[in-house]
């Protein structure tokens, strides 16, 4: 265990963040988002798109908005849809990245708004074993009351009430707390990488210490951020901080000067 390091958990992100967000995968979703709205609501696919946007923006994601506007969609069937025909050969196998999981001495929690089967399916094309990661959070796990006995009991109570179930996904305050539960520890001492800047801002106000994967330039919400999740130990070495540095404890470098006080050695006053 890497006793100096300010961290105990990594949470990490799945879909643009653990591959790239240029393989085409994330336009391919919304094309199949939008068949799946022509095919399974009978709306044009003019307004398919704009309908997708506006689900994404109010709801979180176009199924939590279908089903809180009370349309009958299985997460299933909608995940076989929209997730299932998905071009996965776009993305890569990623040896480097993982090396770098093995090598992440803390506990390390997959992190994803996506179901099982798409995430099972990206991981064996990153040629990463899902067994690097000591606990996974994904659409499934946030979302137990969507599926069996618990799906059909909500449906008898509140199917004609008006009141339909909530779907659980980041960057709501349940689910962050659901990552933060599977971490299992302080959230200030639980790193949160993300691609999305909402999900990183929803982590900040939790209090995880966060990361923006894919962009250059920090978010106001970011600790961190760096291009791509292949640069992490270099942005953020105090992960591995005893491997590293074993008679010095943290280094200066990365560090961020709000944490800087707390763990760098007092001066020694002549
Ligand atoms: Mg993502």
């Amino acid at each position: 265990m890497a006793m100096n390091s300010p961290f105990d958990c990594v949470l990490l992100d799945l879909d643009d963040t653990l591959y790239p967000g240029d393989t085409g995968i994330g336009l391919a979703l919304k094309r199949n988002i939008d068949e799946f709205l022509v095919t399974k609501l009978g709306v044009t696919a003019e307004r398919a798109a704009a309908m997708r946007v506006e689900l994404f923006r109010t709801y979180g994601s176009s199924l939590a908005g279908l089903i809180a506007l009370g349309y009958d969609v299985h997460p299933d069937e909608y995940h076989s849809y929209v997730h299932g025909r998905l071009p996965y050969d776009r993305i890569a196998a990623d040896p480097q990245l993982a090396r770098t999981l093995q090598s992440i001495p803390q506990r390390k929690v997959l992190f994803t708004n996506s179901d099982r089967a798409h995430m099972e399916r990206a991981l064996e094309r990153l040629g990463i074993d899902v067994a690097v990661f000591d606990d996974v959070v994904c659409f499934e796990t946030m979302n137990p009351h969507l599926f069996g006995e618990a799906r059909e009991e909500a449906r008898a109570n509140f199917g004609d009430a008006g009141e339909h179930p909530v779907v659980v996904l980041k960057p709501s305050v349940d689910a962050i707390v659901a990552g933060i539960r599977a971490a299992g520890t302080n959230p200030r001492r639980t790193l949160f990488l993300d691609d999305s800047e909402r999900n990183i801002a929803a982590g900040k106000a939790l209090g995880l210490r966060t990361a923006l994967v894919g962009k250059r330039a920090r978010s106001k919400e970011a600790d961190y951020a760096m291009e791509s999740i292949g640069s992490l130990r270099r942005v953020i070495p105090e992960i591995w901080a005893t491997v590293e540095q074993p008679e010095l404890g943290i280094e200066k470098k990365g560090m961020r000067s709000d944490l800087a006080p707390i763990i760098q050695p007092p001066t020694v006053q002549a």
